[in-house]
């Protein structure tokens, strides 16, 4: 590969990325992350660095990538000792506590399988309950029974191609998978949610002989884990440098006289590699307008989904000639790449549409929310991939499946 290489080679005479171009030189994940960003046409290429959400360098992540790269070297052997350091690991990681303890139980032979309740001098048929195709082990029932499999097929991780022997093995493997910078964040860190979420399908087809359906089990696990980073980032201190804006508004507030309030969220956390986008726009009565309803292809990150989203919210307030607008959007990253686009390189081409497109309004306010306050756009974004709907509207009024939230918070958001 060219080290040389420049952005601007990678863009057409038209002002489009060179498809062909880009599948050449990178892998179909990198390809698909490049594409998922706008070419910049009117700024000259520039350096990014890579290990920072920002693009910004730091000591800290320039710390962290040689200590990486010192660990890797070290080889580990003995069995014990390794099941022992994942146990630790188990404790750290970035999870509910509740899976955090099940993934210690998982480590520690502590599941109720056949094998185990054999092994402890119990009576048990020690054929798999759900396949009836193989011994009831734990590795079985998380990694190759077909339920497991159909749910780790529809993830980016390719665990039902590994064919490892223990599963220590596995969850080595997973644990690294979830350090993988190269793999798309949300795929990562929902891998403990993935884990808890077989066991549970496995335990629910067992005991309550309710048969779920794998895709279902993987968005359960996506949304469960996108909820509790959300949770998390609303809730971490504020620092001083770093800092995301402050969400002032809990709840969802009514506008001031005269200002629309659009609220606008992006889910993106799928294996469908699609996102979803809202945006519900309200008066100062709490009264809908209009709401619509978009999928996108995939996005590198949350940042960039819902740069996406703003970006098509924007065109479309445009569109039906709206001149003074807030922009509430929970992605506080988002919001803090618009305020201080020095500090967010990475997103400069994002950065440079948006305002674009900004001057257009008369006045165009964008606010980080709370993600309690903009419960409605985030439901409205999370049906398009969680229940497939695919079709993209817009339409007058509030969603009617929604409306009892909305008349609610038209009353206490006063
Ligand atoms: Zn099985």
């Amino acid at each position: 590969m060219d080290i040389n290489l420049k952005v601007e080679s990678l863009i057409s005479a038209q002002g489009a990325w060179k498809i062909e171009v880009l599948k050449d030189i990178f892998i179909q994940e990198d390809a698909d992350r490049i594409l998922s960003f706008p070419p910049a046409l009117s700024l000259a290429d520039s350096w990014v660095w890579a290990y920072t959400r920002e693009g910004v360098y730091n000591v800290k992540s320039g710390n962290w990538l040689g200590s990486r790269k010192v660990a890797s070297q070290a080889q580990q052997t003995e069995t014990n000792k390794r099941v022992n350091e994942l146990k630790t690991q188990s404790w750290k990681i970035d999870t509910e506590p509740k899976i955090r303890l099940f993934l210690w139980r998982l480590l520690s032979g502590a599941l109720t399988v056949a094998e185990r309740i054999i092994a402890h001098g119990m009576q048990a048929n020690s054929i798999c309950s759900v396949c009836r195709n193989g011994a009831e082990s734990i590795k079985h029932v998380m990694f190759d029974c077909f339920v497991a499999k159909q749910v780790w097929r529809n993830t980016c991780i390719p665990v039902d191609q590994w064919n490892l022997d223990s599963v220590e093995a596995y969850i080595k493997k997973l644990y690294e998978a979830m350090n993988k910078t190269s793999l798309n964040i949300n795929h990562r860190r929902v891998i403990p949610w993935l884990l808890w979420g077989i066991w549970k399908e496995r335990n629910s087809r067992v005991y309550a002989v309710v048969i779920g359906d794998p895709h279902i089990t993987t968005g359960r696990a996506l949304e469960e884990s996108y909820l509790w980073f959300i949770m998390k980032e609303d809730n971490s201190p504020a620092q001083s440098h770093n800092s995301l804006p402050r969400r002032v508004q809990k709840n969802w507030q009514r506008p001031r006289q005269g200002i629309l309030k659009c609220n606008v969220n992006s889910f993106w956390s799928n294996p469908r590699r699609m996102c979803g986008g809202s945006w519900i726009f309200r008066d100062c009565n709490g009264e809908v307008i209009y709401h619509a309803r978009e999928a996108f292809l995939a996005a590198s990150n949350r940042i960039a989904a819902e740069f996406r989203c703003v970006l098509w919210t924007l065109r479309s307030l445009l569109d039906i000639h709206i001149e003074n607008v807030e922009i509430w959007s929970d992605c506080g990253a988002m919001v803090e790449a618009v305020k201080n686009p020095k500090d967010w390189p990475r997103y400069r081409s994002y950065i440079d549409l948006f305002e674009k497109l900004r001057r257009g309004f008369r006045s165009c306010i964008l606010e980080a929310s709370s993600s309690q306050a903009n419960t409605v756009a985030r439901r409205i974004a999370a049906s398009v991939i969680l229940e497939g709907r695919f079709n993209s509207y817009l339409a007058a009024g509030d969603p009617s499946w929604l409306s009892s939230l909305i008349i609610s918070e038209k009353s206490s958001g006063r």
